[in-house]
């Protein structure tokens, strides 16, 4: 039995704790916000096993004069971050070349394929299958211009395993009748669910994981320091040594990483979210998470609401929220679904985003005592539960199902 630290209490971290516990570590979780403090609380909810294609792909360099200009665009620069986002954009763009868009597809696609494993026996011990809503995420395209011109995003989807099935307008409002008839096409997930209620779901695990005797630090880890013998783990309140770290702290993992021999250029993908409480009466609205392509985001049915969540805005961590993105989000969702009423609890998140879609999965350069598990962007809930298990396996020092050389921090070292 080793002592564990796990740094961050998001969908990757909460996971880990539970795939080391399983291997009968000692684990403790270090999180000053406590569990699903970060980008983990406001995402759309959905298990999005479809995902593999990842934002930087070859329709980048058509597209994005169109998305930086016009004004109903998901995308959103801050011109004023550009010097410090200029490294991140320009690896994002090196890899939205057809081979490296292609090779980071198969890649995200061997690990979604796997995402499934990741959940099964962890729903089950921590009894959280109440929080599994098991609707298909229906994705919408207002043109069908538009959805010709993804199609090949969707036959390489199928090239890679994931079963869809593409519905047309009357299919579209026979399946969800309050939509209004703007959606021309639409492609339904087969395997895909989503959470009623993400916070409460990782809530309800470091509930069950603290039962079973995991420690809760509720500090910022401030410092780490390898050594032959194990990590300390600095914080504020003192220090602890380790005999491994697993760092899951999504986009504030740089810091951590830098601080173990390894500079990645992690950026956040700010997005935002509100939601639609009061549908009393008119519930419900939709019967699963229902996504509007060339608006960029989800509407998801879950216990408090709608939650309507997605846009990119690429700002760094320290600007305000961005009203705009927040009303194009209040009123795409009214045009498609007019009886939603007035938005409340506005959200900002940050996806934990390296400029070539990948996570990072694997050991650090100065200590094989060191593991991370951070960069998960668009689809951290949906690979939270794998990541976990892979991290109790780099712990373990046991070979993973999967072939994790794509997903190595040193794929940015040159
Ligand atoms: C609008 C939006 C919609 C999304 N929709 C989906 C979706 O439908 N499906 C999907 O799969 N994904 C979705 N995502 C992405 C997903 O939410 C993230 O990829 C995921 O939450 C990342 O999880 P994480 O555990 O890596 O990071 P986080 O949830 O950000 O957790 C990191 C934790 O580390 C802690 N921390 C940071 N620094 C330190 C430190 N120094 N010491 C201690 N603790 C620290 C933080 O407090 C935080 O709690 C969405 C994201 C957004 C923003």
């Amino acid at each position: 039995m080793k002592n564990i630290a796990v740094i961050g209490a998001g969908f990757v971290g909460l996971s880990a704790a539970y795939w080391l516990m399983r291997d009968g570590h000692a684990v403790t979780l270090y999180d000053p916000a406590g569990a699903a403090g970060g980008a983990s609380f406001g995402n759309a909810g959905t298990f999005a096993n479809y995902a593999c294609i990842p934002v930087n792909n070859p329709t980048v360099f058509r597209d994005l004069p169109r998305y930086l200009l016009s004004a109903t665009s998901p995308l959103r620069v801050r011109w004023g971050y550009l010097p410090q986002l200029m490294p991140w954009l320009l690896g994002f763009l090196q890899s939205s070349t057809t081979a490296r868009y292609t090779h980071s597809a198969t890649a995200l696609a061997a690990l979604l394929g796997r995402a499934q494993g990741g959940y099964d026996d962890l729903i089950a011990n921590a009894g959280l299958d109440r929080f599994i809503c098991p609707r298909e995420c229906l994705y919408l395209y207002s043109s069908a211009a538009n959805f010709e011109a993804a199609r090949p995003t969707l036959a390489l989807r199928n090239s890679l395993g994931i079963q869809t099935r593409v519905l047309d307008k009357a299919e579209v409002t026979a399946l969800e009748p309050s939509l209004q008839p703007l959606f021309e096409r639409g492609v339904l997930f087969e395997g895909s669910w989503h959470l009623s209620d993400p916070s409460a779901f990782l809530h309800s695990l470091q509930a069950w994981l603290v039962g079973k005797g995991m420690r809760v630090q509720a500090a910022q880890v401030t410092r780490l320091q390898p050594s032959a013998d194990g990590v300390v783990v600095e914080t504020p309140d003192g220090s602890a040594q380790h005999d491994a770290v697993a760092i899951c702290a999504g986009v504030h993992s740089k810091t951590l990483a830098a601080q173990c021999g390894d500079v990645v250029p992690l950026e956040a993908e700010r997005g935002y979210h509100v939601m639609y409480p009061d549908t009393s009466g008119i519930t419900p609205l939709i019967s699963r998470p229902v996504g509007w392509a060339e608006r960029g985001f989800y509407m998801t049915p879950m216990a408090q609401g709608i939650r309507v969540a997605g846009t990119v805005e690429l700002a760094g961590l320290g600007s305000t929220k961005h009203q705009g993105l927040l009303d194009l989000l209040h009123f795409s969702a009214q045009r498609a679904l007019p009886a939603l009423g007035a938005p409340t609890a506005p959200w900002l998140g940050f996806r934990p985003s390296l400029p070539d879609g990948l996570p990072v999965l694997g050991r650090s350069r100065a200590s094989s005592r060191v593991v991370y598990a951070f960069g998960h962007q668009h689809i951290g809930l949906t690979l939270g539960g794998l990541s976990g298990m892979l991290v109790a396996d780099l712990v373990a020092q046991r070979p993973s199902a999967l072939d994790l050389s794509p997903f190595e921090a040193s794929r940015f070292q040159s």
